[in-house]
């Protein structure tokens, strides 16, 4: 078996690797700036790929893990944020053809819940839901040892899941979703609302703020951040209720920068969890940990997407 390929095309970054059959570390690794909203983003694509492509071996499959909305069963990117070049862009079946090797592509939270299963904190689990949590909200859902992408390739978008019809806009477009209640622009959010409307806090109107700050504003006992991250970690709890009743996962694994703050988000979250599971069992040995890989569970994504795909296939 030969050589396994593995990109993570990054909102800033795009970084390859190859990796030898059954290991961890790369062979050989680079990045390139992906300069998403200018020309030639495919171009460069190819070129960080060729710069890790073995000499003298064969490559038996590359892995591909992109923002999405993406279509896994076709390779196709539907419309990933800030890249009007590549809306409706045959990603995988144009790198295949380029380099005569079977691609793969799914999106960037499927692969870090992909890669947290196989080589991270999920390790030994075979139910697992893997949940982002920073800008946005996304989500990655392995069931009985199978990466969950669904009919059209569009699970598992946990982010959007609604919570109220009449909530606050969504970076989507729509209203309400988990994702306007607590990702980090929506913590900012409801702390620059509460400032406006005259609440006393050490946190002041104007400032630039970011979730940092007001964890911070937190941690020194600020009642509106505080009471911001109690907010968010409620939500959350609701959420998650929910994805439980759907999915029953053995762990659940946290990743990104707002799930980073600790208790100040999980014990709100965890209290609102356990008022809202309808029936107590779903907690038994249930796991909560926050992901292991940081920035390499993308890549590490990819190359598990490259080796499932080429075993299942081959
Ligand atoms: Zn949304």
């Amino acid at each position: 078996m030969g050589t396994f390929i593995a990109v993570d095309i990054g909102g800033t970054q795009m970084r390859a690797a190859s990796y030898a059959p059954d290991r961890l570390e790369p062979i050989k690794q680079k990045k390139i700036a992906t300069l998403a909203s200018e020309p030639g983003g495919f171009d460069r694509l190819i070129q960080v790929i060729e710069e890790v492509w073995p000499k003298d071996q064969p490559v038996e499959a590359i892995g591909l893990g992109s923002p999405g909305p993406l279509d896994p069963h076709t390779g196709y990117l539907l419309a990933p944020p800030n890249n009007p070049e590549w809306h409706n862009f045959p990603l995988a079946p144009n790198v295949e053809k380029h380099f005569g090797v079977k691609a793969y592509l799914d999106n960037d939270a499927n692969l870090a819940g992909l890669a947290e299963y196989r080589f991270g904190a999920g390790k030994g689990h075979h139910d697992v839901l893997y949940i982002t949590v920073s800008t946005g909200i996304g989500g990655g859902v392995i069931i009985a040892d199978r990466l969950l992408q669904g009919y059209h390739g569009l699970a598992a978008e946990l982010g959007h899941s609604i919570i109220d019809p009449n909530g606050p806009p969504c970076s989507c477009g729509h209203a309400g979703h988990l994702e306007s209640y607590s990702s980090g622009p929506a913590i900012v959010k409801y702390v620059l609302g509460e400032l406006e409307a005259g609440t006393k806090s050490s946190l002041k109107r104007g400032e630039a703020l970011n979730p940092r700050d007001i964890s911070e504003a937190a941690k020194s006992g600020d009642a509106l951040a505080i009471k911001a991250y109690q907010r968010a970690g409620e939500y959350l709890g609701i959420g998650i209720a929910s994805f439980l009743h759907a999915f029953d996962p053995s762990i659940i694994i946290f990743g990104g920068g707002v799930s980073q703050v600790g208790d100040l988000l999980f014990e709100p979250f965890q209290a609102s969890l356990r008022k809202r599971v309808f029936h107590p069992r779903y907690l038994e040995g249930l796991s909560f940990t926050t992901a292991t890989l940081g920035d390499d569970a993308g890549l590490l994504g990819a190359l598990a997407l490259a080796r499932m795909m080429s075993s299942q296939n081959g």
